[in-house]
């Protein structure tokens, strides 16, 4: 075995476990955040870490549920508000209310990067 190939699968196992332990925090987060809300949001900053360090994406369950400023787990109806618009595009809302800050997010973003991939 080369040892490029050993340290290809060094790589994808890193990767592989990164992804196990962002899914347990942001997992953790959502649990505790009733009555520890604090504890939550340091879960989803100890999970961006984990993802930046192994350059993983995060996995598409998880991508709003954390206000992408001041870093706080987000939890509709509680601390964050979500409105759908379809002006002058069909998207989302998402607005963090720890600090305000609003998130738009395009529906047919998906479809639309589908279509690119194949051209
Ligand atoms: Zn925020």
């Amino acid at each position: 075995m080369s040892k490029k190939f050993i340290r290809q699968r060094e790589q994808r196992e890193k990767k592989r476990i990164a992804r196990e332990r962002v899914e347990t925090l942001f997992t953790l987060a959502e649990r505790v955040f009733p009555y520890e809300p604090e504890l939550a949001d340091r879960y989803v900053e100890i999970a961006l870490a984990v993802q930046q360090k192994a350059k993983i994406r995060l996995p598409r369950k998880w991508k709003r549920r954390y206000c992408k400023r001041c870093h706080s787990f987000l939890v509709p109806g509680k601390n964050a508000r979500v409105r759908l618009r379809s002006r002058p595009y069909p998207h989302v809302v998402i607005k963090c209310l720890n600090c305000g800050y609003i998130m738009r997010y395009p529906y047919l973003r998906e479809k639309k990067r589908k279509r690119m991939e194949k051209a």
